[in-house]
């Protein structure tokens, strides 16, 4: 089983304040109870009431799908888990604590002591529920919670909606090769048949958009200290680069995954380790060049995404200032160029790594190039 999940975020205004107030008690007692639970090792008696007693039996559903991630201070901040039912018709409603009513637009969150929240859904949420059911997905479980947003004091009320589906992995007989280096260089990819590269591009955040918020947010972060107004703006500002960025791997997961498909490709991923990240962070590298160091998100979408579809998907090294001839150090020309003092090689930096990828062809795709071979001999 594959999973996917839509994450509906909203502000907690736009939830009644009586239901927000009840919601919040009834989380604060689950995540009383779920904390003891973990800590007798899974012992600690069930509640005997609802909606705890509910919450319970769906917590213990929710941890054959996905490993928790445990205490933190002290504490299991588990969000409210749901049993779930789509309707994208007029099906019958069987008063499941979360009901998609796709005909309505709308998904209702019943089940937890406090009545029925109702939140519209969005026209782009409509359309990814409708995306993953025509792929064969179906929903398994929803889950709700208060909290505030990662890296921000603003917080909301949220419900992910989790669908899975049965997956057969798709045969591939090329490599899609992404050098994950830096966004602000861009993301280069290739499509590799063995020692062919049949297509390749670059995908770019928008940089000049991101130079004028990064300038924009160095200015009010100066002035915050004359007046509070300043401050806020600045707080705004840093929330829409992180959403320029966010959307950016989002869509450049999305492209580089549909590529991969239409090749039938496996994915192959250079991203550095997160130790040598850390050691560029650290050292005397351009702050504002830093923000372009977080790849993390657009590897772990490219995996999600792979995944979901089917799609083979491994990390390894590709380099690009070691020659794919002589495997000499190069040298850094002007220009994104690279040369080699050994054997004289040059070429452009961001076609290294392709070319590696040529080179590495049938370590990096063991199962097919043993298959290609066995069929090259008759
Ligand atoms: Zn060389």
């Amino acid at each position: 089983m594959k999973y996917r999940t839509l994450l509906i975020r909203r502000k907690t205004e736009e939830i009644p304040p009586e239901q927000l107030e009840m919601f919040i008690k009834i989380q604060q007692q689950f995540r009383e109870w779920a904390t003891e639970w973990y800590k007798s090792g899974f012992k600690a008696p069930m509640p005997e009431q609802n909606p705890l007693k509910y919450f319970a039996m769906k917590l213990k559903y929710v941890l054959k799908l996905i490993p928790t991630n445990g205490l933190k201070k002290d504490k299991w901040n588990v969000p409210l888990p749901f049993n779930i039912q789509l309707r994208i018709n007029n099906e019958k409603d069987v008063g499941c604590g979360v009901f998609i009513d796709l005909s309505k637009g709308e998904v209702r969150i019943r089940k937890w002591g406090g009545g029925t929240i109702v939140l519209k859904l969005k026209k782009s949420s409509i359309k990814w529920i409708k995306e993953r059911v025509e792929e064969g997905g179906k929903p398994v479980l929803a889950m709700a919670w208060v909290g505030r947003v990662k890296r921000s004091n603003i917080v909301t009320f949220n419900v992910a909606l989790t669908f899975a589906r049965d997956v057969e992995p798709i045969d591939v007989r090329r490599v899609l090769a992404v050098d994950l280096n830096g966004l602000h260089n861009g993301v280069v990819w290739g499509v590799v048949e063995k020692d062919k590269i049949l297509a390749s591009g670059t995908e770019r955040p928008h940089l000049s958009k991101i130079g004028r918020l990064q300038k924009e947010i160095s200015k009010l972060d100066s002035l915050c200290a004359k007046k509070g107004e300043y401050c806020r703006q600045a707080v705004a500002a840093e929330s829409r680069l992180r959403r320029l960025l966010r959307e950016f791997a989002d869509e450049a997961a999305k492209k580089i995954v549909r590529l991969a498909r239409q090749y039938k490709a496996l994915i192959v991923v250079d991203a550095p380790k997160d130790e040598s990240l850390r050691e560029i962070k650290q050292s005397r590298y351009a702050p504002s060049k830093k923000i372009y160091l977080d790849v993390g998100r657009l590897k772990k979408r490219i995996k999600q995404l792979a995944e979901w579809y089917g799609v083979p998907y491994r990390e390894a090294r590709l380099y690009s200032t070691i020659c794919p001839r002589c495997e000499a150090k190069m040298e850094e020309l002007p220009n994104r160029r690279v040369r080699c003092p050994k054997c004289g090689f040059e070429a452009p930096r961001d076609e290294v790594p392709l070319m590696w990828t040529a080179k590495r062809f049938s370590e990096l795709t063991p199962s097919f190039s043993s298959l290609a071979i066995a069929l090259a001999a008759f």
